[in-house]
């Protein structure tokens, strides 16, 4: 799809870094917010097509973050990606229960997340083509 306006919450530089290197490779913009709590305001400012949440972060962590998101008519359409290092079954079924709309474990496979990527997107484009929530 290409051109789309990527938020990227994530606090360690490496992951960020490589996360913006593919997203920018695939033609897309990013942002960056390193904790919870900057996630939730650059949402609100910047209205970014989409949210790559890591789930471990400073200040509120990616779960209770995307709850927030989520219950916000602001930014409750925007979708969510989990990017986390938490690979317990139990971890993945939180994070859609807190609702993500798609979720990818560190270590990251790049085919893996550029099809997410792809597929999110034009999902929730599709949506927003036949009336559905806008973006
Ligand atoms: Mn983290």
């Amino acid at each position: 799809m290409g051109n789309a306006r990527v938020l990227i919450v994530e606090d360690n530089i490496d992951n960020y870094e490589l996360v913006r290197f593919l997203l920018e490779r695939a033609g897309h913009t990013t942002m960056w917010a390193r904790s919870g709590k900057e996630g939730i305001d650059m949402a609100k400012t910047d209205h970014p097509d989409l949210i790559l949440m890591d789930l471990s972060l400073p200040e509120m962590d990616g779960w209770t973050a995307t709850e927030r998101l989520k219950s916000d008519p602001l930014t409750k359409q925007i979708p969510v990606v989990a990017l986390t290092a938490h690979t317990l079954p139990g971890d993945r079924k939180r994070a859609l229960e807190a609702g993500c709309d798609g979720y990818l474990s560190k270590p990251m496979n790049i085919a893996l997340f550029n099809e997410t990527i792809e597929e999110t997107l034009e999902k929730f484009s599709k949506n927003r083509k036949t009336g559905g929530p806008r973006l």
